[in-house]
């Protein structure tokens, strides 16, 4: 059985046409599938009933299960989807006044060990397929236009437009760049007018740095990018986002400037999460500004949000206060990240999922972890 969900409009016109139809019936099925949220044939009403037998038995929609549903009273949700094997990835829907956005597992899990990320500290045990990653906005809009039937009406949710979700970001468990064949795959069909007919600028992907993968998503699918720096020097990023190592910040920089030449905004947006007494220092803003000096960007700071023995504490308002005006004075634009959804759990760096850690970094931490104390 092939799953259907996770192919985008080349793939599936090829499959079509091997099933001997003709290949303007993917364009019928993309639509059934993730702007009316199928997941069955039979209601396809625009497709012969000879071929919709025939796809029942050689195809099915099967989007990852929904495993726990929790609701926050700032109205995010957060899902646990199933992805076998004991493992369950988190995606997060977060609503405001002019948009929705729905932040996107890559990963189960997290390879590249950034010292202050939950995701990263479980360790790594696969790469999601295209339809699991494709499959988070399915079930968002599903969950989501049912809640907006429930409370409006099903008349009223039926005149709606079912898409709900209207930006999402690539930030949830996972380096979606350590990943790239399957989400780019995902980002073309949350592009694709027949699917989701996202803008690119309303898709964001959120990398911790990983430069040729940047090049190549420049060349391939250039949506809206981010770029967690965390650090204003190597040494230091060097230690809590290791990824630094092997990619030091002069290319990262340099690769930020290529990545412009294409992109549908014209700016970086950098997020940098506030760990107290380890980069909220006004010398790191110091090095920020001059780190930055040519590359048009935006920056997003991000209180950390904790989690059990993270070794870190959140910097103080006082200080994140002091640290956005220091780089505002030097004419950067600013924000600090709201926190939403703090009562279930679904801030930045909380996602946690289930993950059945392949590389057993949980054991190796116990000597790794060099504790940061508070002074
Ligand atoms: N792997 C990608 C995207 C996922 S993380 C990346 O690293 O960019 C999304 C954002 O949350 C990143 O900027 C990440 O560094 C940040 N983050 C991770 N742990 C955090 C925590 N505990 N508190 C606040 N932000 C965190
Ligand atoms: Fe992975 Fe991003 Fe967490 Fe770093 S911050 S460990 S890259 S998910």
């Amino acid at each position: 059985m092939i799953n259907l969900l996770g192919l985008n409009k080349q793939q599936l016109s090829q499959w079509v046409v091997e099933q001997g139809e003709k290949p303007f019936r993917a364009q019928q099925l993309l639509r059934w599938i993730h702007q009316f949220g199928a997941d069955q044939f039979d209601g396809m009403t625009d497709i012969a009933k000879s071929f919709r037998a025939k796809l029942a038995t050689t195809a099915h929609i099967a989007p990852p299960a929904l495993m726990t549903e929790l609701a926050s009273v700032d109205g995010t949700y957060k899902w646990l989807l199933d992805v076998g094997a004991l493992n369950g990835i988190e995606t997060v829907f977060i609503p405001e006044d002019d948009r929705g956005t729905l932040c996107i597992s890559s990963q189960v899990g997290c390879a590249l060990e950034c010292t202050f990320c939950s995701t990263g500290r479980q360790g790594f045990n696969r790469n999601l397929s295209t339809a699991e990653i494709i499959g988070q906005l399915w079930w968002a809009n599903q969950r989501l236009s049912q809640e907006q039937a429930r409370i409006g009406g099903v008349e009223l949710a039926a005149q709606q437009d079912r898409r709900i979700v209207t930006n999402v970001v690539m930030m949830g468990m996972g380096e979606p760049l350590a990943n790239y064949d399957n989400v780019v795959a995902a980002l073309r069909l949350m592009l694709d007018d027949h699917a989701y007919g996202l803008s690119r600028r309303r898709v964001t992907l959120s990398t911790s740095g990983l430069v040729p993968a940047m090049d190549r998503l420049r060349e391939d699918c250039p949506v809206a990018l981010a770029v967690s720096l965390h650090a204003s020097n190597d040494t230091l990023r060097d230690e809590i986002v290791p990824i630094n190592k092997k990619y030091p910040l002069r290319e990262l920089m340099a690769a930020c400037q290529r990545y412009l030449e294409k992109a549908p905004r014209d700016f970086v947006t950098f997020e940098y999460v506030m760990l107290d007494g380890v980069n909220d220092a006004v010398r790191h803003a110091d090095e920020i500004i001059a780190l930055t000096r040519n590359v048009p960007c935006k920056f997003n700071l991000i209180p950390f949000n904790p989690f059990p023995n993270s070794g870190y504490n959140r910097s103080s308002s006082d200080n994140i206060r002091r640290f956005k005006q220091r780089l505002m004075d030097a004419g950067l634009i600013v924000t600090v990240r709201k926190t939403r959804g703090d009562d279930i759990d679904a801030a930045c760096g909380q996602l946690a999922g289930q993950v059945q850690d392949k590389t057993k970094r949980q054991e190796r931490r116990v000597v790794e972890i060099k504790p940061y104390e508070n002074s």
